[in-house]
């Protein structure tokens, strides 16, 4: 038995950053392990609702990385899924939706001239070849990073309708970052390249044209609920508390003592319950900024007001069960049209059969953007639903009267906003969360970046290795970014 035997570890967040650490730290046998989730089911953004016989990502989620690493903990964990769900390989198949016309993603070279006709086509070049003569010298916004890799004309019919939905601010308030971590890698030269050559030079795509990933039959989520499940099983000294809300961490000078939680069970309102969880080390997703909110005591009016500078865009998922089937062949579809406001449609039936409840029906989730002050996100679940069939029908893509059914999602901080002034926010908050000892800090809202799946699961590897590594040292905290490895595209076997 060594020194930290029986030390206690609280992970704040059951989605798979948390999930990831929880696994990690529960294989060494040696915490006493919480994880505390606000939410009634494990995998956050990355969970599965089943309505009405149907199953729905927030979002379909796909699983794909080049990690080799990550790809064999997805493995791993899948082959303790019964035979039903398969973690299956899919070939993704993703268009723009832009002025009546589908455009393939990526590009295909012949579809993409006769849909911008050769007028528009003749006008996209003329603009590209400009702006490689004529570079945005100073690159600040989105807008900047991205017309110097295509031109205006195409950032303006492939990136702005669509990037604006997400965002909900001008592209060009939208910082640079987003677009280097997003479309690092990726040129018009390599998108045409790839448009009339992808088929022999597949391996070497750069990961935005990737088109093999992997998915659970059964849903995204269920990995996740698996790897919730084995933590559990794996170690009686591991448990996953739900519906358990931070509300408070207190605090002394240099390390966290413990958290304060509201109960959220319906069993439990109207009063809501208090629970307290003393810990030696925190691990922590939540959202940065209430975090920060959450301490007590509260830190200095500076570093408050850094943290409300943070901001999250949410989304409202639309969710419908349509009596029809192969209503389109998209995994995707991304919806660059202003007139409506939607900003794509996720086809759960070319995920997986297994998502719907009859062979005839397809379950489709439409994706809404919006702060939770905006208009969109303030409608009645009655009026996005109506909002979502007239949309569905504006596009030609199905009729009203199909729609059997339907219900909605909505996810408060979906993406870390990467607005003009996000960083200097962000440094203040680090700088001064950088003194509490016994704190990590991982995930996509626990390190405020706009992170998939594997990437977040590499922060949380990372800051377990750190812990388990440096545990003797006085300061354990790492305050870096997510140190990604170095990686290879990985051939998969199909
Ligand atoms: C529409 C959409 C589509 C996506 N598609 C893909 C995809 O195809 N492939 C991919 O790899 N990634 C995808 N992602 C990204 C993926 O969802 C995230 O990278 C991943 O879920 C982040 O994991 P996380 O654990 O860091 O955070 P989260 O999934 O957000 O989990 C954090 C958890 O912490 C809990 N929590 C927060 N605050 C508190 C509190 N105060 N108390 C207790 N619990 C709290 C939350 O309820 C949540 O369960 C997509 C995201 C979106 C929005």
């Amino acid at each position: 038995m060594d020194e930290f035997n029986k030390k206690k570890v609280v992970v704040i967040g059951a989605g798979p950053a948390g999930l990831t650490a929880g696994a990690e730290l529960t294989k060494t046998g040696r915490f006493n392990l919480n994880i505390l989730e606000k939410d009634n089911q494990v995998g956050g953004l990355s969970k599965t609702i089943t309505y009405n016989g149907c199953k729905f990502d927030i979002g379909p989620h796909h699983f794909l990385t080049h990690s080799k690493k990550v790809e064999l903990w997805w493995k791993k964990v899948m082959e303790g899924e019964s035979k039903e769900n398969n973690f299956v390989q899919l070939k993704r198949f993703t268009r723009i939706y832009y002025k009546s016309h589908f455009f393939h993603y990526p590009l295909q070279a012949l579809d993409a001239i006769l849909g911008l006709g050769l007028i528009e086509g003749f006008l996209c070049v003329f603009s590209y070849v400009k702006i490689r003569f004529f570079p945005i010298k100073n690159v600040k916004s989105f807008q900047d990073w991205v017309t110097n890799k295509f031109g205006y004309r195409l950032f303006s019919i492939f990136f702005k309708t669509y990037s604006e939905k997400v965002w909900g601010i001008p592209c060009t308030e939208i910082s640079s970052d987003w677009a280097s971590e997003r479309i690092k890698g990726f040129s018009l030269s390599k998108a045409i390249f790839y448009a009339f050559f992808g088929k022999f030079a597949r391996k070497s795509a750069p990961r935005t044209l990737a088109d093999i990933f992997y998915y659970p039959e059964l849903g995204a989520g269920t990995l996740w609920q698996r790897v919730a499940d084995n933590i559990i099983q794996d170690n009686k000294n591991s448990k996953i508390c739900l519906n358990e809300k931070v509300i408070q961490i207190k605090h002394n000078k240099n390390s966290l003592k413990s958290i304060l939680t509201y109960n959220l069970s319906p069993r439990v309102c109207p009063t809501k319950k208090l629970n307290e969880y003393n810990a030696d080390f925190f691990f922590s997703t939540m959202p940065l900024r209430d975090l920060i909110l959450s301490l007590d005591p509260l830190p200095e009016e500076f570093i408050i007001n850094a943290a409300k500078k943070l901001s999250y865009r949410g989304l409202i998922t639309v969710n419908f069960i349509v009596n029809k089937k192969n209503i389109c062949p998209d995994h995707w579809l991304y919806i660059h049209e202003k007139t409506v406001r939607m900003g794509r449609v996720g086809n759960m039936n070319n995920f997986s059969l297994k998502m719907i409840d009859a062979k005839d029906h397809t379950s489709l989730s439409l994706e809404y953007f919006a702060f939770v002050d905006d208009d969109l996100w303030n409608k009645t679940d009655g009026q996005l639903l109506e909002l979502g069939k007239v949309e569905l029908e504006k596009i030609g893509l199905v009729e009203k009267d199909l729609i059997l059914d339907g219900m909605i999602l909505r996810e408060r901080e979906a993406y870390p906003v990467y607005d003009k002034n996000y960083k200097e926010s962000l440094n203040i908050v680090k700088n001064y969360l950088s003194k509490f000892n016994n704190l990590y800090l991982m995930g996509r809202n626990g390190l405020h970046k706009y992170d998939g799946m594997d990437a977040v699961m590499i922060s949380a590897f990372d800051r377990v290795e750190t812990f388990l590594g440096n545990v003797d040292r006085e300061n354990i905290f790492f305050a870096g970014h997510v140190k990604r490895e170095r990686i290879k595209f990985i051939k998969l076997k199909g």
